[in-house]
């Protein structure tokens, strides 16, 4: 596939992330909207509602997401098509 899409048909928004993000220091849930954190390392969360993502990305935002935290932190919508290693594409 020339433009750089996957053309996997995922089981299921986990295994769907864990294709996108393969360098993800963990990725946890199993929902459609991922609450991404690019800071000092990637770590993914996945919500069942986008509420609940952009709850979770609120918390972070406020409280940090761990050690070296520069508030990089961004929703997903997995239900997109996904380019392989790239970082844009679906975002809200
Ligand atoms: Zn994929
Ligand atoms: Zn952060």
């Amino acid at each position: 596939m020339s433009n750089g899409y996957c053309n996997v048909q995922h089981g299921g928004y986990r295994t769907r992330a864990e294709c996108e993000w393969p360098y993800a220091c963990w990725i946890t849930g199993s929902g459609r909207y991922a609450c991404l954190a690019w800071c000092r390392v990637l770590t993914v969360t996945l919500w069942g509602s986008r509420e609940d993502a952009l709850a979770a990305k609120e918390f972070i935002d406020r409280t940090a997401c761990g050690g070296g935290c520069h508030r990089d932190h961004r929703i997903v919508d997995l239900n997109w098509p996904h380019r392989k290693f790239v970082r844009e594409g679906g975002v809200l």
